[in-house]
């Protein structure tokens, strides 16, 4: 397992005097390293800046900031190199190295330059306890507010000592299912209230688009967002939670990057020769699938899992959801039930998907018969 990093996001109460202060730097911190780029660009400082030193420009910033701006500046060049453009950054934000500053209970105390002088001081902070050794701390003021991000390394977990396998598997209808081998399956979160007001979202933004209102219709997406970001973290929370109580060693889940193609041939089988109305409850399935709050789940499953020392396994994702757990066959279930035609096992449809993950059966399937439509839609928890 290699080094652990985690970034925890600290909300910044400065004074007025403090964020003028801020403002200041930060828009010093991005010209700087624009200045920077571009004389790294134009060999202005040659061989990639090297040897180059803070005595070699001027900032008005303490000194181990002007050195984490050059830092930034070469990897900001390293990175334009590999794009063939040159980029400027904009948004303002600035950084201290670990040696610069710290947090004592709710004060982040750190070097800020007055007048050309380097002060240190103490900020207002939310309360934060940081597990790891604190390495960069990155400021910057979004939506009118202040806030830090400090990038921790964290300790290296015991690998976990439980050896039960679990699977995990993401729907609409049921946000998540696992299924512990030998222990049986458990649902997460509320399908039906998400839908809900994710329609309610969908619904308020179509208004406004039509009432040409894009900063509002952006303010709801990014509203979206956070408010899904908070239901992953509580379900990934949740089932990690469950899977340490019942001893999980391993846990299995899709291989992300199966959601998307998956969602795309869908829509390719349906659009042709499909009547409008079929065609229709494809693009809202697509608009109902949000694969970007699948993928976000797996990932907030993912590292929560593997810092209490788990393994996490991305398991090939085809047919998990149509074939029999028991026999491998791979049958379409319209019903909540699941009934392979082949070898009669019988089990909840929407438990098939976690229990095949957990086993890592479904690439082992095979059609059984007739039984199989063709162009099904998986009889995935749709
Ligand atoms: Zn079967």
């Amino acid at each position: 397992m290699s080094e652990m990093k985690t970034t925890v996001p600290v909300r910044l109460y400065p004074t007025p005097e403090q964020a003028a202060l801020l403002r200041t730097h930060c828009q010093e911190y991005i010209s700087t390293i624009n200045v920077l780029v571009a004389a790294l660009d134009s060999d202005v400082l040659p061989e990639g800046g090297k040897g180059v030193s803070t005595k070699d420009f001027t900032a008005a910033l303490p000194s181990a900031v002007k050195n984490q701006a050059l830092r930034d500046a070469r990897s900001v060049w390293k990175r334009a190199g590999a794009l063939g453009v040159l980029p400027m950054l904009r948004k303002p934000f600035c950084q201290w190295n670990n040696q610069n500053w710290r947090v004592a209970s709710d004060m982040l105390l750190l070097p800020l330059c007055q007048d050309g002088i380097v002060r240190q001081m103490a900020i207002r902070c939310a309360p934060v306890a940081l597990d790891g050794t604190p390495s960069l701390l990155r400021i910057k003021r979004k939506r009118g507010r202040w806030s830090a991000e400090i990038a921790l390394t964290l300790p290296e977990p015991e690998p976990a000592t439980g050896e039960a396998i679990m699977g995990v598997d993401v729907g609409i209808k049921i946000p998540a299912v696992v299924h512990i081998i030998g222990k049986g399956s458990r649902f997460f979160g509320n399908g039906h209230s998400q839908r809900f007001r994710r329609r309610h979202f969908y619904a308020g933004r179509k208004q406004l688009q039509q009432a040409g209102k894009v900063r509002a219709v952006r303010k709801s997406q990014g509203k979206e967002q956070r408010w899904m970001r908070d239901i992953n973290h509580t379900l990934s929370r949740q089932i990690v939670t469950h899977a340490q109580e019942q001893g999980v060693g391993v846990i299995r889940l899709e291989e992300l990057a199966g959601i998307r193609p998956r969602i795309s041939q869908r829509t390719a089988r349906t659009s042709r020769g499909a009547t409008a109305r079929k065609a229709a409850k494809a693009r809202k399935n697509n608009r109902m699938k949000n694969t970007w709050s699948f993928f976000q789940l797996t990932q907030f499953i993912t590292y929560k899992a593997e810092r209490l020392g788990m393994h996490v396994e991305q398991i090939n994702p085809s047919y998990t959801s149509q074939t029999c757990p028991a026999c491998f066959a791979r049958n379409k279930a319209d019903d909540r039930r699941y009934v392979c035609a082949a070898c009669g096992w019988m089990g909840q449809r929407a438990a098939v998907g976690a229990i095949n993950s957990a086993r890592d059966t479904g690439r082992r399937g095979h059609s059984a018969g007739a039984t199989v439509a063709s162009g099904s839609d998986g009889g995935r928890v749709a």
